[in-house]
């Protein structure tokens, strides 16, 4: 297959690039590096079927050639980014929604649409199915994301029934391995890096908030069952197993076991949902898909890959 990949620098689209590259798919990755980096994909860079295009796909595109696949995977996701780069945001949730199936349109191939579990905001059902349509503020900090998202559902749905687009759409919950940038503002990666530099991790308002994260590896399976399918309403894909945030950081401490830090308490963020659990259910039904990788494995894999690689190593501080 040829398969066009937008965001293919990011966490998850770097981890796409390499498992339909390892397949023996051809790959062009777009991606304009604002939250991004090459050095995801350097490893792909020599080979023969993998190409990057650095480009913003909220500006059209022209591909040569046929795609079978286009996996539009472009955008900020932290929030500390998306409230970076507001506008951007709405542009590549709009407009490089857009583009990516104007292209899928032209080339009559199939489009992804990765979406997010922000879709429902801070939610008032729990766990949340994919019939739940959420309790979103759309004028508050989180809006610009949330709402690009929900716009780009909306797109991918009227491109599908208006075009015939074979689209699907992915919500994809918190989710957290290695590529993770160590700035990027999330929960996992920032109390990794805290707790590898002797820092104190910062949990905000009480800790109490929940989520529900799922190791790269077990998302990226679910995503390639999606592709193959023919499920054109969303699907959730996220791991059920919620925790507290104060949870995850003890947890972060245990794992760390050289670790001087300890957990200092700031001010909880504006509109920061309360809860968060996928309702998997439609997921393990038709696609037969279920997370495999529990936090302890998941989070000893990312703290070596985030040691290793962003040359952090235990520290008392
Ligand atoms: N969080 C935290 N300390 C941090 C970063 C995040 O306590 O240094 C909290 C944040 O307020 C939220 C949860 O961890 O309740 C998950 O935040 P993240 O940014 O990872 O993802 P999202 O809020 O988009 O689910």
């Amino acid at each position: 297959m040829n398969v066009l990949i937008t965001g293919g620098a990011g966490f998850i689209g770097s981890h796409l690039c390499e498992r339909l590259v390892a397949e023996g798919h051809h790959v062009i990755c777009v991606d304009n590096l604002i939250t991004g980096t090459r050095v995801n994909v350097s490893h792909l860079q020599s080979h023969g079927r993998f190409q990057f295009l650095e480009h913003n796909i909220s500006q059209p595109l022209d591909v040569e050639g046929p795609l079978d696949h286009i996996l539009h995977f472009a955008s900020p996701a932290s929030p500390p980014d998306y409230l970076k780069y507001p506008i951007q945001t709405l542009k590549v949730g709009s407009l490089g929604t857009l583009n990516a199936l104007g292209i899928a349109k032209a080339k009559g191939a199939k489009f992804l649409l990765a979406s997010t579990s922000e879709v429902y905001g801070d939610p008032q059902v729990h766990p949340q199915p994919e019939g739940y349509w959420g309790h979103v503020n759309p004028v508050g900090p989180r809006g610009v994301y949330d709402e690009a998202k929900r716009f780009a559902e909306a797109l991918t749905m009227a491109y599908h029934r208006e075009h015939g687009v074979d689209t699907r759409i992915v919500r994809i919950f918190n989710s957290y391995g290695p590529r993770m940038r160590l700035d990027d503002g999330r929960a996992i990666p920032t109390f990794i890096a805290q707790a590898l530099r002797g820092e104190p991790l910062t949990v905000y308002g009480d800790g109490s908030q929940t989520r529900s994260f799922c190791y790269i590896d077990d998302l990226i399976e679910g995503i390639r069952r999606l592709m193959d399918s023919d499920l054109h309403e969303p699907v959730n894909l996220g791991n059920p197993d919620e925790c507290a945030i104060l949870e995850i950081a003890k947890r972060v401490l245990t794992y760390c076991k050289e670790t001087a830090s300890r957990i200092e308490f700031r001010p909880l963020p504006q509109d920061d949902p309360k809860q968060r659990q996928p309702d998997v259910t439609k997921a393990k039904t038709l696609l037969k898909w279920q997370p495999a990788i529990d936090l302890e494995e998941g989070l000893s894999k990312t703290i070596a890959w985030l040691s290793r690689y962003a040359g952090l190593s235990p520290s008392r501080g």
